[in-house]
C-alpha cells in the first residue's frame, strides 16, 4: 500500500489483480491457489511494509490464545483448507488427530452462536492440536489479521477478563483491504462471494467432494455458513461505491 495511494486506491489495485486471476484461471483447477497466492502475499507484504518503525508484535508460531474467537472465511479459503486436510490425512491420522470428526464436534457446540457468544464460551478452534494450528500454512486471512502487542492482555481476554487488546491496525486494516476486494471480484465475476463461518464451511466441504465444482460453477455452496451480519447487498454496495471513487 503506497503512501501516495491511500487506501482506495490499494483496493482498486487489488480488485483489478483479483480480476486478471479470475479471468485468466476460469475453469481451472488452479483458481483459488491462484487467488490465495495473491491474497496472502500481497497481505504479507503489505503488512510489512504498513508496520515498519511499530512494536514487534507478541504473536508467535504456537501461540493460540486467541483462537477460541469465531472465525470466517471465503469459499477459495475453505475450499483451500478442505483440500489440506484431504491431502494431510495421512499425517493427521499417525498422529492420532480426528480432524474431521474435531471439526464436526465444534460444529454442533457453536452453530448459530453469534460472535459475543462464541467469545462467551471460550472452545478452542477444532484447528489446534498438541498447541498449534494444524492448517497454519492455509490458515484464512482473518487468522493473519489477528495479530497482538501484548501477550498479557490476550491471556486476559481469552479468560473473559476485561480490557482491551492492542491489536495491530495494519494487519486489521490490510486483512480487510485484501478480503474485500477479492470478494468484490469473485461477485463481479460472477462468484459466491460470501464470507461464512469457518467450522460449518469447512465441515461442508469435507462431506461432499464437489464443493470445488460446483462453486466454480457459480454456486453458493456454503450458505448455510454465511454469516450474516453484513448482508450481501450491503456489501456489494459497497463495494460499487468504492469501484465508483474516483
Ligand atoms: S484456524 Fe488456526 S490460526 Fe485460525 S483460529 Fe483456528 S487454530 Fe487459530
Amino acid at each position: 500500500m503506497a503512501d501516495q495511494s491511500g487506501p482506495l486506491a490499494f483496493f482498486k489495485a487489488q480488485h483489478q489483480a483479483f480480476a486478471e486471476t479470475l479471468a485468466a484461471r476460469r475453469g481451472r483447477e488452479d483458481l483459488i491457489d491462484g487467488l490465495l497466492e495473491q491474497a496472502f502475499s500481497s497481505f504479507e507484504g503489505n503488512v510489512e511494509i504498513q508496520s515498519e518503525g511499530l512494536p514487534p508484535l507478541a504473536c508467535h508460531k504456537g501461540c493460540a490464545t486467541c483462537c477460541t474467537l469465531r472465525v470466517t472465511a471465503t469459499a477459495p479459503e475453505i475450499l483451500m483448507i478442505a483440500r489440506y486436510i484431504r491431502w494431510a490425512s495421512a499425517a493427521l491420522k499417525r498422529a492420532e488427530i480426528d480432524l474431521e470428526q474435531r471439526i464436526a464436534d465444534a460444529d454442533r457446540a457453536t452453530q448459530g452462536l453469534s460472535e459475543e457468544q462464541r467469545v462467551a464460551l471460550r472452545r478452542r478452534c477444532p484447528f489446534i492440536a498438541n498447541g498449534v494450528c494444524v492448517i497454519y500454512p492455509v490458515r484464512p486471512l482473518a487468522c493473519r489479521g489477528h495479530a497482538s502487542y501484548d501477550k498479557r492482555a490476550c491471556v486476559e481476554a481469552a479468560a473473559g477478563r476485561a480490557g482491551s487488546v492492542p491489536f495491530s491496525a495494519p494487519h486489521m486494516t490490510v486483512r480487510s483491504l485484501v478480503q474485500n476486494a477479492m470478494q468484490s471480484a469473485l461477485r463481479d465475476a460472477g462468484y459466491a462471494f460470501g464470507a461464512y463461518e469457518l467450522n460449518r464451511a469447512v465441515s461442508m466441504a469435507l462431506t461432499d467432494g464437489n464443493h470445488h465444482e460446483r462453486w466454480a460453477a457459480g454456486d453458493d455452496v456454503f450458505a448455510d455458513a454465511l454469516v450474516a451480519e453484513v448482508s450481501l447487498d450491503e456489501m456489494a454496495s459497497t463495494f460499487d461505491a468504492i469501484k465508483a471513487h474516483p
